[in-house]
């Protein structure tokens, strides 16, 4: 039915799993849910924009899954200098320019990973690009809130484009005090 095919477009931008923070993503809680691969953003995912180079947090959580036979690759938008640098000492396959939402990008990700779509899941702070990329090939789609977004007009109107699909995350799993980023709120014991 048409109808079916009109949801389907929206769940391709809720979020499947929210973190305040990528940190909180443990090897654990993949396996729990089958993921034994990630596809992680970069760019207020993992680090800010100013940040050239990762951090020891981002260093240890990379060590953490690697060491748990989990396999990450990093898929950007953004240009090779930003990815190559920051992917310098972490040694990922790292992809600059990935066209996300497109899929190409994700499917030649997960190829020279190794790994099929039934075990690799979309780690992202944006719905229109990183769920939307993973999503509508079926990985589910882990989203924190941007560490540091840009204010202009354009980034200002993609999270108000969000909200709605975050606010169906919330009411399903649960209002989170990080939630307040896309400016939704929720009366805890709503009736
Ligand atoms: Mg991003």
């Amino acid at each position: 039915m048409r109808n079916e095919g009109t949801n389907d477009m929206k769940d391709n931008f809720t979020p499947d799993y929210m973190f305040g923070h990528f940190y909180e993503i443990t090897p654990a809680f993949l396996k729990s849910i089958g993921v034994r691969a990630v596809l992680s953003d970069i760019d207020n995912t993992l680090a800010p924009y100013e940040q050239d180079e990762p951090d020891e947090r981002i260093r240890a959580w990379v060590r953490s899954l690697s060491e748990s036979g989990i396999k990450i690759a990093l898929v950007s938008n953004n240009h090779a200098p930003r990815v190559e640098l920051f992917n310098r000492e972490l040694g990922l396959l790292a992809y600059p320019d990935s066209g996300k939402p497109k899929k190409k990008t994700l499917l030649r990700a997960m190829r020279e990973l190794g790994v099929s779509i039934e075990e690799t899941a979309m780690l992202g702070d944006q719905l229109l690009t990183d769920a939307w990329a993973g999503k509508h090939i079926g990985l589910p789609a882990l989203i924190v809130p941007p560490i540091k977004d840009k204010t202009n007009l354009f980034f200002r109107f993609k999270r108000w484009c969000e909200r709605p699909f975050i606010r169906k995350y919330a009411k399903k799993n649960g209002y989170e005090e990080w939630m307040a980023f896309w400016r939704i709120s929720f009366h805890k014991e709503k009736v």
